[in-house]
């Protein structure tokens, strides 16, 4: 080891001297360049051998496939090759940092794995006689019970399957609310620093989208909102902490006013990591909450993975959720469970329950994301109370450390109006003239090892960063971060701008041309033909 260490050759920071030809394989070091299995595999390789398919009498009328598919194969050993290569390109929070604004990518604790993996709740099938399944069904109901607590809301629907599919779910009560007092109204007013599946909800349920203008604050206008509240105003939509991070501290305010005016008030609980176990959105007057499981207790969200969006109601809105949805009941003699408790599934419109009488319907087949609830109430029960009050805390000190650290060389457009809550926001003010843009940035952060933050979102500020470290991060990952992120912007004011142009260099791949990705895919792969080399 010893001799190893005192023959290294390259400091950090080293880069390969500019004479070097590219590889002969393409690789650099062990990072393995990767065709696609189309390009690698043959039609003639695979990894299982079959064996052939005795003579039989077709049934499918001559409509049987007359020519081989032609769908290239690999041998067992270069198919496991393959995929393991592809997931050494993935980035994610099990690698490091990874701050995406408005994501919440926090850490997954292993215990949330296991319990999801227990056999009980891992193989469990929707379709099974309720006797059988009263545990997931405890689960379930245990999980609303949390939910309810935390927000202070008397109904939770758990069905949704993800944040987008609650604001579907708490608009589609609203509507049926407003229809069972013949009140069909028209319009739902949404703030313009709204997350984008806000007014696309609204849209699909057949409402016009009215924007409300943010103030100089990063706030929404408290003021513009009101005097726009009529009889035609079905709901307001309003994110909080909102997509600039920053808390809406007028938001009692503005749900007694729409209240008052005979609408409902749909909050996006989409960033309820920074509030979780401090505020209570049933005491702010919200009628509709979406929670997004997947964000704030702590259950992996990337690749477009399953997620979770439970949405609790008020009072006034609890009548209209969807079915179905698990109550506990007197235990009928001989089928208890364990602990004497007994639970059933309300699947019918007309339940005698005390909430959703009124219920607009089946949201989703089954009864929700079972998987998800298990890792949320992992989450939920191992971090306690305390523990999650804690959660909220930790995020939104890291995030103004995070503030802190860097709004002194890069541009923080509401730094002045106080702290914010779990993500930082930056405009591209400070990289006025420089010729180098917030993508630069994201892409030079890259070369630095670190995953880009959330770019030109939210829309209210130019250029927009939005840089959410969530609260599982260390100090010394933070600092190491800010290091990066300091250094990258003193280049850029120094004019460092091949640093920049073609960022990412030491990745697989450099700058892509996402136009042309976008404007001609190729999506369906041909054997090598004039065209296909044409394309690329
Ligand atoms: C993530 C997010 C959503 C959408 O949630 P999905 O689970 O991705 O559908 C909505 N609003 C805000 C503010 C979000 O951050």
């Amino acid at each position: 080891m010893s001799m190893m260490n005192q023959g290294r050759p390259s400091a950090p920071g080293a880069v390969a001297p500019a004479h070097l030809a590219p590889t002969v394989t393409g690789n650099k070091a062990l990072m393995l360049e990767e065709p696609l299995i189309f390009e690698n595999g043959s039609v003639d390789v695979t990894g299982v051998d079959l064996e052939a398919v005795p003579a039989h009498k077709s049934r499918l009328a001559g409509l049987e496939r007359s020519a081989p598919i032609g769908l290239p194969g690999l041998a067992e050993g270069e198919a496991v090759r393959h995929y393991t290569r592809l997931s050494r390109q993935n980035y994610g929070i099990d690698l490091g940092l990874f701050p995406l604004g408005s994501c919440t990518m926090k850490h997954n604790p292993r215990l949330n794995e296991k319990m999801a993996r227990l056999p009980g709740f891992g193989d469990v099938h929707p379709l099974q006689p309720q006797d059988t399944v009263q545990g997931a069904f405890e689960l379930i109901h245990r999980l609303a019970h949390w939910l309810k607590t935390l927000t202070n809301m008397p109904a939770v629907a758990m069905t949704p399957k993800a944040g987008a599919h609650g604001e579907l779910c708490g608009i589609l009560a609203i509507r049926a609310a407003l229809e069972a007092r013949g009140d069909a109204r028209k319009v739902v007013l949404v703030p313009e620093s709204a997350h984008g599946t806000n007014p696309a909800t609204a849209a699909f349920c057949g409402y016009e989208v009215e924007s409300i203008p943010a103030n100089a604050r990063g706030r929404v206008d408290t003021d513009a909102l009101i005097a726009r509240l009529g009889p035609d105003v079905a709901a307001v939509m309003i994110t909080n902490p909102n997509t600039c991070g920053l808390f809406e501290p007028d938001m009692k305010r503005i749900s007694d006013a729409v209240h008052a005016a005979g609408a409902y008030v749909y909050c996006d609980g989409a960033n309820f990591n920074a509030i979780v176990g401090r505020v209570r959105p049933g005491d702010l007057g919200v009628d509709a909450m979406h929670i997004n499981l997947h964000k704030t207790f702590s259950t992996p969200h990337g690749g477009g993975g399953p997620g979770s969006g439970p949405v609790v109601f008020s009072e006034a809105l609890a009548p209209y959720a969807p079915i179905p949805f698990v109550v506990e009941e007197e235990a009928a003699p001989g089928i208890r469970g364990a602990d004497n408790r007994r639970f059933h599934l309300i699947e019918e419109e007309t339940a005698n329950a005390e909430h959703h009488e009124n219920s607009f319907g089946r949201l989703s087949a089954f009864h929700g994301q079972m998987g998800m609830f298990v890792r949320a109430l992992a989450y939920i029960e191992s971090h306690g109370a305390d523990g999650l009050r804690q959660v909220a805390e930790d995020a939104v000190l890291n995030a103004n450390y995070i503030l802190r650290s860097l709004d002194d060389v890069m541009s923080a457009p509401f730094g002045a109006s106080g702290p914010c809550m779990h993500e930082a926001l930056f405009d591209d003010s400070y990289l006025k003239d420089s010729g180098i843009t917030t993508l630069d940035v994201a892409k030079a952060m890259i070369d630095e090892g670190f995953h880009p933050m959330t770019m030109y979102f939210p829309l209210v500020v130019h250029g927009a960063m939005l840089i959410e470290p969530t609260e599982t991060e260390s100090r010394g990952r933070l600092d190491q971060f800010i290091e990066a992120m300091r250094a990258l912007a003193a280049a850029a004011k120094s004019g460092d701008t091949t640093r920049f142009a073609t960022a990412p260099h030491f990745a697989p791949r450099s700058r892509l041309d996402e136009t042309r990705a976008a404007r001609t895919p190729i999506l369906a792969w041909k054997p090598a033909t004039d065209e296909r080399q044409a394309a690329e």
